[in-house]
């Protein structure tokens, strides 16, 4: 496994990669890698052959600086990961590499005024640019992105199309710890007692799928249900608890199409985020999460 830090030296390998007659598959990180990053790559692998997988902790998604200075970093670890895994280059950039003195940002409208875009300024515009960016350095056949951020995946699914990017994108479901909590590199910022907490997270989105799959479908009764279960387990703040269309991702009163059900909720200073996709088509609901 290849591991660089400059533009050119990615460049150089990827064309040579090209030159050689492989497809290139690109998964996108800010590094203290979990299964859930890992799953991307298996998922990549199954439609390109040579693995691209960058790791920057990108400071202008941030729309809180304390949460930068607190991101896990641990590249030994995940370097051992990604080799494991079957990456064939990361990309490591520094700030500098990637920003100099930039002043054009990539933003995708609407689909960023609710959920995580209506508590976090900044932060899609952030996340938009910095993929921008990475497309074009990389200029991957396929792209992997992880539903747990649906509303980021959705939307750069929508940039891919709008800025004619030459890209596949592939949302890829959900990993999970045993217990449910969807794995982040976030977790290990919780105390044993807000981990144990935070799951009213996944089994508030496992009450919703019941209730259902029981045939309600008014969205403020499936989130009200929801609500109660998360306040019992005393979370510091709740962002949202919401559902959306799929994919404009405006609010909807009914689960009437295919929809995300999703929550942002804090358990001390830490943001955990989650979600189902739900498809009533054909009358039968499939949730997944
Ligand atoms: P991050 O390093 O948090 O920016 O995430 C990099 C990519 O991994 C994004 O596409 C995320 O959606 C995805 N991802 C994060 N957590 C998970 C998870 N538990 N399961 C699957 N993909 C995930």
């Amino acid at each position: 496994m290849k591991i660089v830090h400059a533009k050119s030296e990615l460049r150089a390998h990827v064309t040579a990669a090209r030159k050689a007659g492989l497809t290139v598959g690109f998964v996108p990180t800010m590094g203290y890698l979990h299964q859930g990053h890992l799953s991307l790559v298996e998922e990549s692998k199954k439609h390109t052959d040579y693995q691209v997988m960058s790791i920057f902790v990108n400071r202008i998604q941030f729309n809180d600086p304390n949460d930068f200075a607190a991101y896990p970093v641990d590249l030994e670890r995940d370097f051992a990961l990604a080799r494991e895994a079957g990456v064939d280059l990361v990309f490591v950039p520094d700030e500098g590499e990637m920003y100099t003195d930039s002043l054009t940002f990539v933003d995708v409208g609407a689909l960023t005024k609710n959920l995580c875009g209506a508590h976090r300024p900044g932060h899609f515009r952030g996340v938009f640019t910095v993929v921008s960016k990475l497309f074009n350095i990389v200029s991957p056949d396929v792209s992997v992105f992880g539903q747990k951020d649906i509303q980021q995946a959705v939307s750069i699914e929508k940039m891919a199309a709008d800025l004619d990017f030459p890209v596949r994108i592939i949302i890829s479901p959900t990993l999970r710890e045993s217990d449910g909590l969807a794995m982040s590199s976030r977790n290990k910022r919780l105390s044993a007692d807000e981990r144990e907490r935070a799951l009213a997270i996944s089994r508030s989105l496992k009450a919703a799928e019941k209730l259902i799959a029981s045939g309600e479908r008014t969205s403020g009764i499936i989130t009200a249900a929801m609500k109660k279960i998360i306040d019992e387990s005393r979370p510091t703040k709740i962002d949202y608890i919401s559902a959306v269309r799929y994919t404009d991702l405006d609010y909807v009163e009914r689960i009437d199409t295919k929809s995300v059900i999703a929550a942002a909720v804090y358990y001390g200073d830490t943001r955990l985020i989650d979600n189902m996709i739900v498809d009533t088509a054909g009358g039968k609901a499939k949730c997944v999460y």
